[in-house]
Protein backbone atom coordinates (compact mmCIF):
# COMPACT_ATOMS: atom_id res chain seq x y z
CA UNK A 1 0.00 0.00 0.00
CA UNK A 2 1.18 3.17 -1.00
CA UNK A 3 1.73 6.02 1.53
CA UNK A 4 1.68 8.64 -0.45
CA UNK A 5 -1.15 11.47 0.16
CA UNK A 6 -4.18 11.13 -2.54
CA UNK A 7 -5.78 14.00 -3.29
CA UNK A 8 -9.32 13.30 -5.57
CA UNK A 9 -11.62 15.32 -7.68
CA UNK A 10 -15.12 14.66 -9.48
CA UNK A 11 -15.71 16.02 -12.87
CA UNK A 12 -12.63 16.95 -13.47
CA UNK A 13 -12.33 16.40 -17.48
CA UNK A 14 -13.55 19.86 -17.90
CA UNK A 15 -14.58 23.54 -16.16
CA UNK A 16 -14.02 24.34 -12.66
CA UNK A 17 -13.37 20.59 -12.17
CA UNK A 18 -10.39 21.01 -14.40
CA UNK A 19 -8.75 23.99 -13.15
CA UNK A 20 -8.68 22.37 -9.59
CA UNK A 21 -6.96 19.50 -11.17
CA UNK A 22 -4.45 21.36 -12.40
CA UNK A 23 -3.78 23.54 -9.30
CA UNK A 24 -3.91 20.31 -7.32
CA UNK A 25 -1.06 18.81 -9.30
CA UNK A 26 1.50 22.24 -8.65
CA UNK A 27 0.58 22.77 -5.07
CA UNK A 28 -0.93 18.76 -3.42
CA UNK A 29 2.62 17.13 -2.29
CA UNK A 30 1.28 13.59 -3.09
CA UNK A 31 -0.81 11.85 -6.30
CA UNK A 32 -3.74 14.28 -7.78
CA UNK A 33 -6.74 11.83 -9.21
CA UNK A 34 -8.71 13.35 -12.47
CA UNK A 35 -11.97 11.78 -12.20
CA UNK A 36 -14.72 11.84 -14.90
CA UNK A 37 -18.29 9.43 -15.86
CA UNK A 38 -16.59 9.27 -19.59
CA UNK A 39 -13.11 7.48 -19.53
CA UNK A 40 -12.77 8.94 -23.06
CA UNK A 41 -13.31 12.57 -22.00
CA UNK A 42 -10.92 11.88 -18.64
CA UNK A 43 -8.08 10.32 -20.56
CA UNK A 44 -7.67 13.25 -23.02
CA UNK A 45 -8.26 16.04 -19.94
CA UNK A 46 -5.35 13.99 -18.25
CA UNK A 47 -3.13 14.27 -21.85
CA UNK A 48 -3.98 17.82 -21.76
CA UNK A 49 -2.31 18.15 -18.30
CA UNK A 50 0.57 15.79 -19.14
CA UNK A 51 1.31 18.18 -21.87
CA UNK A 52 1.88 20.91 -19.24
CA UNK A 53 3.86 18.96 -17.33
CA UNK A 54 1.45 18.41 -14.93
CA UNK A 55 1.11 14.27 -13.86
CA UNK A 56 -2.71 13.59 -12.96
CA UNK A 57 -3.63 10.08 -12.45
CA UNK A 58 -7.56 9.17 -13.63
CA UNK A 59 -10.32 6.78 -12.18
CA UNK A 60 -13.17 7.02 -13.71
CA UNK A 61 -16.36 7.82 -11.47
CA UNK A 62 -19.82 8.43 -12.82
CA UNK A 63 -21.57 9.75 -8.94
CA UNK A 64 -25.35 8.49 -10.55
CA UNK A 65 -23.82 5.22 -10.55
CA UNK A 66 -23.39 3.41 -7.51
CA UNK A 67 -21.23 0.84 -8.76
CA UNK A 68 -18.51 3.19 -10.12
CA UNK A 69 -18.61 4.75 -6.62
CA UNK A 70 -17.73 1.90 -4.90
CA UNK A 71 -14.95 0.61 -7.50
CA UNK A 72 -13.22 4.21 -6.71
CA UNK A 73 -13.67 3.16 -3.13
CA UNK A 74 -12.11 0.18 -3.44
CA UNK A 75 -9.10 1.23 -5.26
CA UNK A 76 -8.25 4.08 -2.60
CA UNK A 77 -8.69 1.85 0.38
CA UNK A 78 -6.58 -1.22 -1.42
CA UNK A 79 -4.02 1.52 -2.79
CA UNK A 80 -3.27 4.52 -0.72
CA UNK A 81 -5.66 3.03 2.47
CA UNK A 82 -7.91 6.20 2.12
CA UNK A 83 -7.63 9.49 0.66
CA UNK A 84 -6.56 12.95 1.76
CA UNK A 85 -8.19 15.38 -0.24
CA UNK A 86 -12.00 15.03 -1.94
CA UNK A 87 -13.39 17.65 -4.17
CA UNK A 88 -17.42 16.78 -4.87
CA UNK A 89 -17.27 19.34 -7.51
CA UNK A 90 -19.35 17.14 -10.14
CA UNK A 91 -22.50 19.01 -10.97
CA UNK A 92 -25.35 19.61 -13.04
CA UNK A 93 -27.88 22.53 -14.44
CA UNK A 94 -30.59 22.63 -17.36
CA UNK A 95 -30.27 25.65 -19.16
CA UNK A 96 -32.67 28.34 -18.41
CA UNK A 97 -34.52 27.89 -21.66
CA UNK A 98 -34.44 24.28 -21.66
CA UNK A 99 -37.87 23.31 -22.08
CA UNK A 100 -37.95 19.79 -20.15
CA UNK A 101 -40.55 19.76 -17.72
CA UNK A 102 -39.59 21.04 -14.49
CA UNK A 103 -40.34 17.72 -12.65
CA UNK A 104 -37.84 15.86 -14.46
CA UNK A 105 -35.34 19.04 -14.91
CA UNK A 106 -35.89 17.94 -10.95
CA UNK A 107 -35.49 14.58 -10.37
CA UNK A 108 -32.48 14.77 -12.81
CA UNK A 109 -30.80 17.56 -11.14
CA UNK A 110 -31.34 16.46 -8.07
CA UNK A 111 -30.27 12.64 -8.13
CA UNK A 112 -26.60 14.44 -9.91
CA UNK A 113 -26.22 17.23 -7.57
CA UNK A 114 -28.01 16.01 -4.61
CA UNK A 115 -27.98 12.05 -4.53
CA UNK A 116 -24.94 11.50 -6.65
CA UNK A 117 -22.89 14.16 -4.49
CA UNK A 118 -24.31 12.24 -1.00
CA UNK A 119 -23.73 8.97 -2.36
CA UNK A 120 -19.85 9.67 -2.70
CA UNK A 121 -19.77 11.26 0.58
CA UNK A 122 -21.65 7.82 1.99
CA UNK A 123 -18.89 5.68 0.52
CA UNK A 124 -15.98 8.09 1.09
CA UNK A 125 -15.98 10.00 4.10
CA UNK A 126 -15.31 7.05 5.95
CA UNK A 127 -12.01 7.04 4.02
CA UNK A 128 -10.40 10.45 4.60
CA UNK A 129 -7.61 10.75 6.69
CA UNK A 130 -6.90 12.46 9.78
CA UNK A 131 -6.00 16.10 8.52
CA UNK A 132 -8.10 15.42 5.77
CA UNK A 133 -10.25 18.12 3.74
CA UNK A 134 -13.33 17.48 1.91
CA UNK A 135 -14.60 20.17 -0.49
CA UNK A 136 -18.35 20.10 -1.64
CA UNK A 137 -19.15 22.67 -4.31
CA UNK A 138 -22.05 24.15 -3.83
CA UNK A 139 -23.28 27.54 -5.18
CA UNK A 140 -24.28 30.69 -4.03
CA UNK A 141 -27.48 29.87 -5.53
CA UNK A 142 -28.13 27.93 -2.45
CA UNK A 143 -28.10 30.81 -0.61
CA UNK A 144 -30.15 32.99 -2.42
CA UNK A 145 -32.70 29.86 -2.80
CA UNK A 146 -32.47 29.87 0.84
CA UNK A 147 -34.31 33.30 1.34
CA UNK A 148 -37.14 32.13 -1.65
CA UNK A 149 -38.35 29.52 0.66
CA UNK A 150 -41.26 29.52 3.39
CA UNK A 151 -39.97 30.49 6.96
CA UNK A 152 -40.80 26.44 7.98
CA UNK A 153 -38.48 25.92 4.98
CA UNK A 154 -35.68 27.94 6.22
CA UNK A 155 -36.26 26.67 9.34
CA UNK A 156 -35.36 23.80 8.96
CA UNK A 157 -32.29 24.25 6.42
CA UNK A 158 -30.56 26.18 8.83
CA UNK A 159 -31.05 24.03 11.75
CA UNK A 160 -28.53 22.85 13.52
CA UNK A 161 -29.87 19.48 14.57
CA UNK A 162 -31.70 18.56 10.73
CA UNK A 163 -30.08 15.08 10.12
CA UNK A 164 -29.22 13.37 7.02
CA UNK A 165 -32.54 11.43 7.21
CA UNK A 166 -34.31 14.54 7.21
CA UNK A 167 -32.54 16.25 4.57
CA UNK A 168 -33.14 13.26 2.63
CA UNK A 169 -36.69 13.21 3.06
CA UNK A 170 -36.51 16.75 2.40
CA UNK A 171 -34.82 16.48 -1.10
CA UNK A 172 -37.29 13.37 -2.29
CA UNK A 173 -40.38 15.78 -1.10
CA UNK A 174 -39.32 18.49 -3.31
CA UNK A 175 -39.34 15.89 -6.25
CA UNK A 176 -42.64 14.79 -5.77
CA UNK A 177 -44.10 18.23 -5.35
CA UNK A 178 -42.69 19.05 -8.67
CA UNK A 179 -44.62 16.41 -9.85
CA UNK A 180 -48.08 17.15 -8.60
CA UNK A 181 -46.73 20.72 -9.65
CA UNK A 182 -47.58 21.68 -5.81
CA UNK A 183 -43.80 22.55 -5.00
CA UNK A 184 -44.54 26.51 -4.61
CA UNK A 185 -47.12 25.97 -2.32
CA UNK A 186 -45.24 23.70 -0.33
CA UNK A 187 -42.90 26.71 0.47
CA UNK A 188 -40.18 25.66 -2.32
CA UNK A 189 -38.51 28.12 -4.98
CA UNK A 190 -39.32 27.48 -8.07
CA UNK A 191 -35.40 26.41 -9.12
CA UNK A 192 -34.28 22.69 -9.17
CA UNK A 193 -30.81 23.75 -9.23
CA UNK A 194 -30.91 26.10 -6.54
CA UNK A 195 -33.15 23.52 -4.36
CA UNK A 196 -30.29 20.97 -4.98
CA UNK A 197 -27.49 23.12 -3.85
CA UNK A 198 -29.66 23.65 -0.83
CA UNK A 199 -28.92 20.21 -0.31
CA UNK A 200 -25.32 20.13 -0.93
CA UNK A 201 -24.71 23.15 1.45
CA UNK A 202 -26.89 21.87 4.28
CA UNK A 203 -25.67 18.15 4.03
CA UNK A 204 -22.07 19.92 4.34
CA UNK A 205 -23.44 21.42 7.91
CA UNK A 206 -24.51 17.77 9.15
CA UNK A 207 -21.38 15.62 7.68
CA UNK A 208 -19.58 18.15 9.64
CA UNK A 209 -21.35 17.93 12.63
CA UNK A 210 -21.16 14.00 12.18
CA UNK A 211 -17.16 14.59 11.70
CA UNK A 212 -17.26 16.36 14.84
CA UNK A 213 -19.25 13.72 17.18
CA UNK A 214 -17.49 10.81 15.72
CA UNK A 215 -13.78 11.86 14.80
CA UNK A 216 -13.25 14.48 17.14
CA UNK A 217 -9.33 14.45 17.05
CA UNK A 218 -8.94 13.45 13.81
CA UNK A 219 -8.65 17.36 12.57
CA UNK A 220 -10.67 16.76 9.41
CA UNK A 221 -12.16 20.20 7.79
CA UNK A 222 -15.10 19.91 5.33
CA UNK A 223 -17.13 22.96 3.95
CA UNK A 224 -19.19 23.81 0.97
CA UNK A 225 -18.38 26.52 -1.50
CA UNK A 226 -19.02 28.64 -4.09
CA UNK A 227 -16.32 29.06 -7.29
CA UNK A 228 -18.38 32.18 -8.14
CA UNK A 229 -19.71 32.90 -11.68
CA UNK A 230 -16.90 30.83 -13.74
CA UNK A 231 -16.84 30.78 -17.66
CA UNK A 232 -17.66 27.12 -18.13
CA UNK A 233 -20.19 25.01 -20.52
CA UNK A 234 -22.51 25.23 -17.47
CA UNK A 235 -22.47 29.22 -16.72
CA UNK A 236 -21.84 30.26 -20.40
CA UNK A 237 -19.25 32.97 -21.99
CA UNK A 238 -20.47 35.82 -20.07
CA UNK A 239 -19.27 34.81 -16.59
CA UNK A 240 -16.39 37.23 -15.01
CA UNK A 241 -14.70 34.14 -13.85
CA UNK A 242 -11.94 32.03 -15.51
CA UNK A 243 -12.18 28.64 -14.48
CA UNK A 244 -8.95 29.58 -12.57
CA UNK A 245 -10.31 31.57 -10.51
CA UNK A 246 -12.89 30.12 -9.96
CA UNK A 247 -11.20 27.15 -8.61
CA UNK A 248 -9.08 29.51 -6.18
CA UNK A 249 -11.74 28.88 -3.40
CA UNK A 250 -12.05 25.00 -3.83
CA UNK A 251 -8.07 24.59 -3.72
CA UNK A 252 -8.13 27.19 -0.86
CA UNK A 253 -10.14 24.85 0.92
CA UNK A 254 -8.74 21.30 -0.31
CA UNK A 255 -5.27 23.07 0.76
CA UNK A 256 -6.22 24.50 4.80
CA UNK A 257 -2.45 24.09 6.18
CA UNK A 258 -2.42 20.78 9.09
CA UNK A 259 -2.74 23.67 12.05
CA UNK A 260 -5.76 24.92 10.69
CA UNK A 261 -8.84 24.43 12.73
CA UNK A 262 -11.19 26.11 10.47
CA UNK A 263 -13.64 27.12 8.61
CA UNK A 264 -15.00 23.12 9.05
CA UNK A 265 -19.38 23.03 8.28
CA UNK A 266 -19.29 26.36 6.61
CA UNK A 267 -20.28 27.83 3.68
CA UNK A 268 -17.44 29.83 1.80
CA UNK A 269 -17.13 32.03 -0.63
CA UNK A 270 -14.16 34.32 -2.34
CA UNK A 271 -12.31 31.99 0.51
CA UNK A 272 -14.94 33.96 3.41
CA UNK A 273 -17.18 32.74 5.82
CA UNK A 274 -21.03 33.23 4.86
CA UNK A 275 -23.60 33.36 6.90
CA UNK A 276 -26.40 30.52 5.99
P1 LIG B 1 -19.24 22.06 -16.31
O1 LIG B 1 -18.22 22.79 -17.08
O2 LIG B 1 -20.54 21.72 -16.92
O3 LIG B 1 -18.55 20.75 -15.70
C1 LIG B 1 -19.28 19.86 -14.92
C2 LIG B 1 -18.45 18.63 -14.68
O4 LIG B 1 -19.22 17.71 -13.89
C3 LIG B 1 -18.09 17.89 -15.97
O5 LIG B 1 -16.82 17.33 -15.85
C4 LIG B 1 -19.16 16.83 -16.04
O6 LIG B 1 -18.78 15.69 -16.81
C5 LIG B 1 -19.22 16.47 -14.57
N1 LIG B 1 -20.39 15.64 -14.24
C6 LIG B 1 -21.69 15.90 -14.45
N2 LIG B 1 -22.44 14.85 -14.06
C7 LIG B 1 -21.57 13.91 -13.58
C8 LIG B 1 -21.72 12.61 -13.05
N3 LIG B 1 -22.91 12.03 -12.93
N4 LIG B 1 -20.61 11.95 -12.64
C9 LIG B 1 -19.41 12.51 -12.77
N5 LIG B 1 -19.19 13.70 -13.31
C10 LIG B 1 -20.27 14.41 -13.71
O7 LIG B 1 -19.64 22.89 -14.99
P2 LIG B 1 -18.75 23.82 -14.02
O8 LIG B 1 -19.23 25.20 -14.21
O9 LIG B 1 -17.30 23.50 -14.12
O10 LIG B 1 -19.31 23.33 -12.61
C11 LIG B 1 -18.55 22.62 -11.66
C12 LIG B 1 -19.25 22.73 -10.31
O11 LIG B 1 -19.32 24.10 -9.90
C13 LIG B 1 -20.70 22.24 -10.34
O12 LIG B 1 -21.00 21.56 -9.15
C14 LIG B 1 -21.50 23.53 -10.43
O13 LIG B 1 -22.80 23.38 -9.95
C15 LIG B 1 -20.65 24.44 -9.57
N6 LIG B 1 -20.86 25.88 -9.82
C16 LIG B 1 -20.54 26.43 -11.02
C17 LIG B 1 -20.70 27.80 -11.20
C18 LIG B 1 -20.35 28.47 -12.49
O14 LIG B 1 -20.56 29.72 -12.59
N7 LIG B 1 -19.79 27.79 -13.47
C19 LIG B 1 -21.22 28.60 -10.15
C20 LIG B 1 -21.52 27.98 -8.93
C21 LIG B 1 -21.32 26.63 -8.78
P3 LIG B 1 -19.21 15.53 -18.37
O15 LIG B 1 -18.22 16.32 -19.16
O16 LIG B 1 -19.13 14.06 -18.57
O17 LIG B 1 -20.62 16.07 -18.51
Amino acid sequence: MSSTPVAVVTGGNKGIGFAIVQSLCKQFQGDVYLTARDPGRGQAAVRKLQEEGLHPFFHQLDIDDLQSIQALRDFLKEKYGGVNVLVNNAGIAFKVHDTTPFSVQAEVTLKTNFFGTRNVCTELLPLVKPYGKVVNVSSSVSLSSLASCSKELQQKFRSDTITEEELVKLMTKFVEDTKTNTHVKEGWPNTAYGVSKIGVTVLSRIQARMINEKRKGDHILLNACCPGWVRTDMAGPKAPKSPDEGAETPVYLALLPADADGPHGQFVSDKTVRTW
